[in-house]
């Protein structure tokens, strides 16, 4: 199984696509050798299964892991990159918008030595305006929340057996991979491709829900930044309140007849919330120790270590 490559394919009622996809697919990847193919079929209601067992009892190097019902996209990844067992594991979606001539490249910066190389979506003419705006902010949002400059990846990615070994060593309650394989670290490195039409099937399987789910857990389980945040505001309620207040009684007690009881009240009621923005920010940094501890990702992952040699 040395140099085997595995490619994992999360699938979603995608019957259509799977008989034009998986024969491509099959053609590029005997050119580079010895393959399988996985596909996880993540609760569809279509013939999904059926299709891919057609494909299987023609050629063994075709799977389907079919999970119990829909789990999502990135739980479905998460199957595949456990039971791959390639050199080097390559997820790709089921819908052709993934173009495999993609592969060659991912596969020349493996042999480079990179552990991880994922594919940046370059041109997406084809897609609707919505999808792209809704891409854009997310990435920007994301790109800040976790406080790294560097393009994040599509799911369109290319994994060394050492990083997807690394990967399947933690335990995500909410996966979000582009996050997760970021966090992994190693030798990362970008292809750029054309993003295609979705040809079959019709709409996204990604609805408008889904993304929103993906965007919450890409928010609370990469980063603090919304609790510190809420902190920060507490804080700087409070100072805010405390110069009005003093200002306010410094004029009042110096017989300013212009400052009334309201303005009093006001910085008052002002402090008052400010208190209560602290106390919910001081909570919500315990919460946010507590989901960082139950995570259990590993603190750290070693690369390369002269001990493991002998
Ligand atoms: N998918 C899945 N489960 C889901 C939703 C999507 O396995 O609940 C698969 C889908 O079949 C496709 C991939 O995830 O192979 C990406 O989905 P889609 O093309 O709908 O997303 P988009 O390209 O719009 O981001
Ligand atoms: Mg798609």
């Amino acid at each position: 199984m040395d140099s085997m490559i595995s490619v994992i394919i999360p699938a979603y009622n995608e019957q259509e696509s799977l008989s034009v996809f998986i024969p491509q697919l099959v053609a590029q990847l005997q050119s580079e050798g010895k393959y399988e193919i996985i596909v996880i079929n993540d609760g569809s209601s279509d013939r999904t299964a059926e299709v891919v067992m057609e494909f299987h009892d023609k050629n063994p190097s075709i799977h389907l892991i079919s999970l119990s019902r829909n789990f999502g996209a990135q739980a479905a990844l998460y199957a595949g990159y456990e039971k791959a067992r390639g050199a080097c594991v390559i997820s790709l979606d089921a819908d052709m918008q993934h173009p495999i001539s993609v592969i060659p490249k991912m596969l020349a910066k493996w042999h480079q030595g990179y552990d991880i190389v994922y594919a940046i979506r370059q041109k997406s003419i084809h897609l609707g305006f919505f999808k792209r705006l809704s891409s854009y902010l997310f990435h920007c949002f994301f790109k800040w929340l976790i406080g790294t400059k560097s393009d994040m990846g599509t799911d369109f990615r290319l994994m060394s057996r050492k990083a997807v070994d690394a990967l399947n060593q933690s335990f995500e309650a909410s996966p979000f991979l582009r996050g997760a394989v970021s966090y992994l670290g190693f030798r990362q490195c970008p292809v750029y491709y054309d993003e295609q039409k979705r040809q079959y099937g019709g709409a996204s399987r990604y609805t408008l829900k889904k993304m929103l789910i993906l965007a919450v857990t890409a928010m609370i389980c990469f980063s603090l930044k919304p609790l510190h945040f809420i902190t920060f505001l507490g804080i700087l309620m409070i100072v805010g309140a405390g110069i009005a207040l003093l200002t306010i009684l410094g004029l009042y007690f110096g017989d300013n007849a212009n400052i009334s009881g309201t303005d009093i009240m006001l910085s008052i009621l002002m402090l008052f919330s400010g208190i209560q923005m602290l106390s919910l920010g001081i909570l919500g940094e315990y919460i946010g120790n507590i989901s960082v501890t139950v995570r259990k990702r590993p603190l750290y992952l070693i690369s390369e270590s002269t001990l493991e040699e002998d």
